[in-house]
């Protein structure tokens, strides 16, 4: 059994679609073990997406993730990294398909609902910053 990080970015929590996103993971047999909401300072943003940087869009990501509450949650479940990531389907909601999270919700790159952990050691350094070890 493993766990993975999951939040809720801002487009998601300004939709009130946090309780559909937490069923669907407690439908598929995941226990939930911590959960908040809270609004990233830019350090914390900064640190988050720190493998991208580099990219132009860096700032706008940071700026955009910071911009109201978003909603944290540790889950646990077999194989939860792997599971997790293909419920939330492709970071482009226009390739996602009907059925997850970001083809049923997103609405650009940018406004995609839902981060999740990509790979267990992201998971385990993810959980540490927002709920401690
Ligand atoms: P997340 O880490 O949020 O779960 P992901 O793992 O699918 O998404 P990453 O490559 O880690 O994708 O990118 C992190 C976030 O950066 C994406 O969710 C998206 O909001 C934003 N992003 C990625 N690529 C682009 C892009 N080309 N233009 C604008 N924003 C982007
Ligand atoms: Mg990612």
């Amino acid at each position: 059994v493993t766990q993975t990080f999951v939040m809720v970015k801002p487009d998601g929590t300004k939709r009130g679609i946090v309780g559909d996103i937490m069923s669907r993971f407690e439908h598929r047999g995941f226990k939930l073990i911590h959960a908040k909401q809270l609004v990233m300072s830019s350090a914390m943003a900064e640190q988050h997406y720190s493998h991208l940087s580099a990219k132009p869009f860096f700032q706008e990501l940071v700026d955009y993730i910071t911009s109201g509450p978003v909603f944290a949650m540790v889950w646990e479940a077999e194989n939860a990294v792997q599971l997790s990531r293909s419920m939330i389907g492709p970071t482009n909601p226009a390739e996602a398909s009907p059925g997850t999270i970001r083809g049923d919700y997103g609405t650009s790159v940018e406004a995609n609902v839902i981060h999740g952990s990509d790979c267990p050691e992201n998971a385990e350094r993810e959980i540490s910053v927002f709920f401690g070890q």
